[in-house]
């Protein structure tokens, strides 16, 4: 390990000296880097055999994502690519890249830091190529200089991260995408090291952008070698509340709304797997994944946006023992607390709508233990699900957990499917009413 650090140490202070020198060597390095304490050139008789280039985002370090369960599909797909966010998107707002970076720095041990914030493979691949005295390593992201430059070359000097010959961040009115920047680098740094380069590799995770590279290599061709390398893309989401919290704020409140409140007993992802997986099969597959319910789905207990009487989420949440504080209990069921759970057997599936690749489905269902104290404004367990989308109709629910549906045709199951449950609500954000 020391061993490491005096190497790095003494190329940082040789790189430092050489500055002066080579004011005309390593040209595009000082073109395209965007941290300037962060700039660490080569000595100027390099032979520059090697470029390797890491993206950021999700290959090095572990950005945080929207988390999909808190959106509606039409607020998620503006989160991504629209103005929302002050103007900004979700890659072009700091925020929740600042927000990352703070949790990141609060940890003091530096293993644990790294081995919960970034990819540590790619991490030490990125080390050991700027330790190679012959190894051109660069951090190369879309981020835009403009908005992300000091907050780089701040966070990765706190956290050590001076692995790097050069840092690039996206800079102003170079390609009209992240790709044609990138393109833009690779050229350049191309035409000044040709004459030595015998290889050029790029890291990152997403695959059409390695697809773009693959592509973009076999265009330019030259003597030296070429390698996209996918990288398995990992995340680590904010905390929830915060994220909902930040999006709000920064929305505003006309532009985004809380979808209606659904309360009632919650598949886990496994039950709402296992009850997709059989639904898949029970139509042979005439079906595709993405008309079927998201997650979660549910058997509410009482209407949308209605919430159960205080004392019958006591009564659930305690099984009907004596003796029960109410108010204990109101505040578990409101903080999301999963620990309620109440295990069902899915006995038929029931559905309606079947055309044109579209289907409605439900599932009846009762407890496995009959004398588990249980509460619903509605005479039978029925398991609905949303998409989150515009094909969502809150009425064809209401009407079929009410028994009021005569077009759902019901197929009592040969076996019974268990399903695991927790007794709770659930509300995604969703575009409000000005968009
Ligand atoms: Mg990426």
């Amino acid at each position: 390990m020391m061993k490491s650090i005096n190497k790095v140490n003494k190329r940082g202070s040789e790189s430092r000296m050489c500055i002066v020198r080579s004011a005309t060597m390593h040209k595009s390095l000082q073109r395209w880097n965007s941290c300037s304490q962060l700039l660490s050139l080569p000595p100027q008789d390099t032979h520059v055999r090697r470029i390797h280039v890491y993206d950021f985002d999700n290959t090095l370090y572990l950005s945080p994502q929207p988390n999909r369960q808190f959106y509606t599909k039409p607020l998620l797909g503006t989160l991504y690519g629209g103005d929302l966010l002050n103007g900004r998107d979700w890659w072009s707002e700091p925020l929740f890249l600042e927000k990352s970076f703070n949790q990141m720095l609060a940890i003091e041990d530096e293993s644990t830091r790294e081995q919960e914030f970034w990819n540590k493979e790619i991490v030490d691949l990125a080390r050991s190529s700027f330790e190679d005295e012959e190894t051109v390593s660069i951090l190369l992201t879309g981020r835009k200089e403009e908005l992300f430059g000091p907050l780089f070359e701040k966070t990765l000097k706190q956290c050590n991260v001076t692995f790097f010959n050069a840092v690039c961040l996206k800079k102003p009115g170079v390609g009209n995408s992240t790709m044609e920047y990138k393109t833009a680098v690779f050229r350049d740094l191309i035409d000044e090291y040709e004459g030595t380069l015998e290889e050029l590799t790029v890291y990152d995770d997403r695959l059409s952008q390695v697809e773009k590279f693959k592509t973009f290599f076999d265009q330019i061709g030259g003597t030296f070698q070429t390698m996209a390398v996918p990288v398995v893309p990992r995340y680590r989401p904010l905390d929830n509340e915060e994220e909902c919290r930040m999006i709000l704020e920064l929305a505003g409140p006309d532009n985004v709304r809380w979808t209606p409140r659904q309360c009632g007993f919650f598949l886990n992802t496994q039950s709402h797997k296992n009850l997709l997986s059989f639904t898949f099969s029970f139509f042979q597959k005439k079906y595709n994944w993405k008309v079927l319910p998201e997650y979660p789905m549910y058997i509410p207990c009482c209407q949308l946006d209605q919430t159960p009487p205080a004392d019958q989420i006591a009564r659930i949440w305690t099984n009907d023992q004596s003796n029960i504080d109410i108010q204990e209990c109101l505040q578990k069921f409101q903080s999301q607390d999963p620990s309620c759970e109440i295990n069902f057997n899915v006995v038929e599936i029931g559905y309606c709508g079947r055309a044109h690749q579209r289907i409605h489905v439900f599932f009846r269902a009762e407890p496995c233990d009959k004398s588990r104290y249980l509460w619903s404004q509605f005479n039978k367990f029925i398991v609905v699900g949303r998409r989150y989308d515009s094909s969502d109709d809150n009425s064809l629910l209401r009407r079929v957990v009410e028994g009021n549906q005569s077009s759902v045709r019901w197929v009592k199951l040969r076996r019974p499917i268990k399903i695991k449950t927790y007794f709770g609500h659930y509300a995604r954000l969703d575009k409000g009413a000005k968009l």
